[in-house]
């Protein structure tokens, strides 16, 4: 039987030679010529001035707030449907995460509804570019108006996405990527914190790197972290950077290839596009029509049966115990429910891996179509039987 896991990281021969090349020189450690190089790189394949590396994409995003003065008694809004580091990152600054509803249209932040979640405590907006799709960055600004609020992109499922023609990660006060072993382009663990703010870069360094004084060694005027990422992760980016238009094109051609099958598949969408937006495909997505989302779980199910692997996509933040009491925003007034929820409960993400061709695709699309006439057969067979 074949096997499709979810996603897996694409390493090849230059990725071995650099991370060779690192150990060999002895800069093992967060030191060392790959560091720099990948900052700079990435944030020139972002579009940005300035990068700081950093351990993971979480660090990136709450020490860029802490940088940003954020903690307690102020409000940070966020989109409910996240992956929970969005969400995470700001309670830890020890701020109020605000959750509002996504918009259906795209999977991320409702500018509309960011406009009535502004108070006189948001001191940020955190628009994640969801699922590969970015984020409508230009209707953000609009919402913030003229007031003092800083928009920060979180773009860890997004590398090399366009937004009206513009890379992601240099649109807002500051961005966060990770490169995380599942995501677009990785370093095992990893993450960078970009922005065009000299000042706001190297104040974030300086938080990540123990706060130490630049110019009185072992003297720390704040509290800070250890969050840097090694020469050696930094090596295996760099590799990735020169490949980046490769492992992204590919993906991309891959849901073309998706699209293309899912004519068969007629009860589910796959992932959005706006007219404004070049998305990538970090998951390909898969959403059941609303009649069908009770048959999510069994139809994954199913489809592991058959060596397709799966996964559920994300949880509203406000339906997990630690964010359940912080506010949400949502047009609960005219929906049932919230589109988080929604969506939520009907996605799901299938295999999306740099080396799959036309018959994978062709093999998961049928696998997919036989699974879903076996679980709403089952479906309608018990509740026929009562
Ligand atoms: C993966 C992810 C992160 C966290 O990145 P790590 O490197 O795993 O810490 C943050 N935000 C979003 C939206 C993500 O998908």
């Amino acid at each position: 039987m074949k096997s499709y896991p979810i996603a897996a990281p694409d390493i090849g021969a230059l990725e071995a030679q650099y991370v060779l090349e690192a150990v060999e020189s002895g800069w093992i450690s967060s030191i060392g010529k790959f560091v720099t190089r990948f900052e700079d790189e990435f944030a020139a394949f972002s579009g940005a001035a300035h990068g700081v590396s950093m351990t993971n994409g979480t660090d990136a995003l709450r020490i860029a707030m802490r940088a940003m003065g954020i903690g307690a008694g102020d409000e940070v809004i966020v989109p409910a449907l996240s992956f929970i580091a969005v969400h995470a990152s700001v309670v830890d600054c020890g701020a109020v995460p605000v959750m509002v509803d996504i918009d259906e249209r795209h999977w991320c932040l409702d500018p509309s509804l960011v406009a009535k979640a502004i108070g006189p405590r948001t001191k940020a907006i955190v628009a994640v570019h969801s699922y590969g799709h970015p984020a409508d960055m230009d209707a953000l600004r609009e919402a913030i108006g003229d007031r003092e609020i800083f928009l920060i992109e979180d773009a860890a499922e997004s590398h090399g996405a366009k937004y009206k023609g513009r890379t992601v990660g240099s649109l807002g006060d500051a961005a966060g990527f990770s490169f995380y072993g599942n995501k677009l382009l990785t370093t095992g663990e990893g993450g960078i914190m970009l922005t065009n703010d000299a000042e706001l870069a190297e104040r974030t360094r300086f938080l990540r790197d123990h706060a130490m004084d630049k110019d009185r060694r072992y003297f720390h005027p704040e509290v800070g972290y250890n969050c840097r990422l090694t020469n050696i992760q930094a090596a295996i980016g760099c590799a990735q950077i020169e490949r980046a238009d490769e492992l992204i094109g590919r993906k991309n051609d891959l849901f073309g290839l998706y699209e293309r099958h899912s004519a068969d598949l007629p009860f589910v969408k796959l992932n959005p596009a706006e007219e404004w937006a070049e998305p990538v495909n970090w998951l390909t997505c898969a959403v059941l029509e609303p009649e069908y989302a009770h048959l999510r779980d069994d139809l994954c199910a199913a489809l592991k049966e058959k060596g397709v692997d799966t996964r559920p996509f994300f949880i509203p933040a406000f339906e997990m115990p630690p964010y359940a009491d912080y506010p949400v925003f949502h047009n609960a007034e005219t929906l049932d429910k919230t589109v988080s929820s929604e969506i939520s409960q009907r996605g799901f993400n299938l295999p999306t891996l740099t080396d799959m061709d036309e018959s994978d695709v062709a093999y998961i699309a049928e696998a997919v179509a036989s699974s879903f006439e076996a679980v709403s057969g089952n479906a309608s067979q018990s509740q026929s039987a009562g």
